[in-house]
């Protein structure tokens, strides 16, 4: 509490930072400390009552992030990568929240950060040149800069199914799962969704319920993890090699390592293909998308690889009616999120799992004991409710934000994110937000877009105070053109044909616009950095 003091009334504290970041998820945590090393106050508000953001709340059975542990944490500090161990191929969630709590050690994050309190509110006032900020707990603080590091994936959506409030068991939305962890034993579980929480969550209920339903929509494609304990000779040259091997990711599409083709899949002979198809499906992971360079752009090139993988289902699931059902014929691979699992198809040859198709026979409503759709009812003593999140733009709305003159950041938002760069918004002056709509963000391996935006900000706030810059705030045109260019780019992929939750078609009336910037990774950071090099080009400063 170093500033409350000065604030004299000991209940509301009026108090004075540098800086407000909103959330102590990676990109929260990162940026305080970054923050700090410049030697400016931070305040840090995080609605949960600890450090970790995602893999704090994400405690459902199976939870686990889909890229590699050595790939998926942070570069910045080479003692931390050399010294941190993973244990296993991909790291589970209570690795990853382990990791977070070590990092929030390490650095002594927790004394600037006020933990079960959310933000409500922040107001610019353009006389004062400072952000005003509320909270759930009624804090009044004010900043120079506000810093949103409210994730994407944060705000935990249930679609509004009548009735559900009647339901006599327990729910669970998998993104608010319970700390004290959820006994499955003799229960008759409901899973509604088959997402990425859905796909990684299924197996392992299902190898505990006494009876699993699971209530698909859509079917995803899921490629395999073939997750593994940690060989300790990879890891081992990982962290000999990790300078080269971070820079390569860096500069990378998608922020991983290895290597995407770039030949195209349509000259490829069929046996050519099943070979690379074969040889990236033994690897594991999303690498099997990088097999050819135009699975994202052509249409035949996709129906390929989508067809492979439907094979591999076909080959799986023995009833081949529930095959069909899980094999996805409506959109192209890879334009929703592509899922990684652990045994999830195989989990429908179990005697105790049931899929049922809500597309053809949607739930009606939620009733005491179970669920109805057009077609039957479903008894369970308990729901999973893996049905996702408002994306990229529901954090950020969440909280009432007006910039100068008041305008609304949701009424500049109502037909959709306008950003500049994904970093900044025109109107909101000294507002920066990390992995916002309008950059990679979802689309990349987080880590390595949350360490780019944290240290493109804290470079910039740098550069404003080194040179007595009062405010950065992004030049309309410039806006207008990073939108034009972001839904320009999306437009020359498949990406716009699923109805996914990138460009918001999960949450009904939300705007459908394509959020995350395609444009890659290394290409992304390449702009941001000549735009910091030109002064800041398409921003202004006063
Ligand atoms: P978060 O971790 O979401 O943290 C944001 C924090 O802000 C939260 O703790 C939230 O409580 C807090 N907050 C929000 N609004 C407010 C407010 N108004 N006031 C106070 N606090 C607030 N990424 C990958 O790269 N690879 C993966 O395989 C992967 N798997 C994922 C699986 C799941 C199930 C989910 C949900 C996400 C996954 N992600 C994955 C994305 C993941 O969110 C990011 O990798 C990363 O953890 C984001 O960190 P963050 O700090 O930006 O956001």
């Amino acid at each position: 509490e170093q500033m409350s003091e000065a604030g004299g009334d000991a209940l509301e504290p009026a108090t004075r930072y540098d800086a407000v970041v909103v959330g102590a998820g990676f990109a929260g945590m990162y940026m305080l400390h970054r923050l700090r090393g410049l030697g400016l106050t931070v305040r840090v508000f995080e609605t949960g009552d600890g450090v970790g953001g995602t893999w704090y709340w994400n405690r459902y059975p199976g939870a686990r992030c889909d890229v590699e542990s050595m790939q998926y944490s942070y570069s910045f500090d080479e003692e931390l990568q050399q010294e941190w161990e993973w244990s296993e191929r991909y790291p589970s969630q209570p690795e990853i929240l382990l990791y977070a709590n070590h990092v929030a050690d390490r650095f002594d994050l927790r004394r600037d950060i006020r933990f079960e309190t959310r933000v409500t509110r922040a107001a610019y006032d353009e006389s004062a040149n400072l952000w005003r900020v509320e909270t759930d707990r009624g804090d009044h603080v004010s900043a120079t800069y506000l810093i949103t590091a409210v994730g994407c994936l944060s705000a935990a959506r249930i679609p509004d199914f009548p009735g559900a409030g009647s339901f006599r068991g327990p729910s669970h939305h998998t993104g608010r799962w319970p700390h004290e962890g959820v006994d499955f034993t003799g229960r008759r579980v409901a899973v509604i969704g088959t997402g990425s929480s859905g796909i990684q969550a299924i197996p392992v209920i299902a190898e505990r319920a006494e009876h699993v339903t699971v209530f698909q929509r859509t079917a995803n494609y899921s490629l395999p993890a073939w997750n593994r304990p940690m060989d300790p000779e990879y890891a081992q040259w990982v962290k000999a090699n990790y300078a080269e091997l971070r820079a390569g990711m860096r500069t990378s599409p998608a922020g991983v390592m290895g290597t995407s083709n770039t030949a195209s899949a349509l000259e490829a002979t069929e046996e050519e293909r099943l070979r690379e198809f074969e040889a990236r499906w033994a690897k594991g992971g999303v690498s099997f998308l990088g097999a050819y360079g135009d699975t994202a752009i052509d249409p035949a090139a996709n129906e390929i690889s989508a067809e492979f993988v439907r094979g591999k289902i076909r080959e799986i699931v023995t009833d081949p009616r529930v095959a069909e059902l899980l094999a996805p014929k409506d959109h192209p691979i890879g334009t929703k999120r592509i899922c990684i699992d652990t045994g999830y198809y195989a989990t429908y040859n179990r005697p105790n799992v049931t899929l049922v198709d809500v597309r053809t026979a949607p739930i009606e409503e939620i009733t005491p004991t179970g669920v109805r759709t057009a077609d039957a009812e479903y008894a369970a003593d308990m729901i999973v409710y893996a049905t996702g999140y408002d994306a990229m733009t529901g954090p950020l709305l969440g909280i009432d934000i007006t910039g100068k003159g008041g305008l609304s950041l949701r009424r500049k938002w109502a037909a959709g994110p306008r950003t500049y760069l994904g970093l900044m918004t025109a109107g909101f002056p000294n507002l920066f937000t990390i992995t916002g709509p309008g950059s990679p963000s979802v689309l990349s391996n987080m880590m390595v877009s949350i360490e780019q935006h944290v240290e493109w900000i804290a470079d910039c706030v740098e550069r404003l105070r080194a040179g007595g810059i009062a405010t950065i705030d992004a030049d309309p045109a410039a806006e207008d053109a990073w939108v034009e260019h972001v839904n320009e780019v999306a437009g020359h992929t498949l990406y716009p044909r699923a109805d996914s939750w990138y460009l918001g078609a999960n949450i009904p009336g939300k705007p459908r616009v394509f959020m995350p910037y395609v444009g890659g990774v290394g290409a992304y950071r390449q702009k941001c950095d000549q735009v910091a090099a030109d002064g800041y080009a398409g921003f202004v400063l006063s």
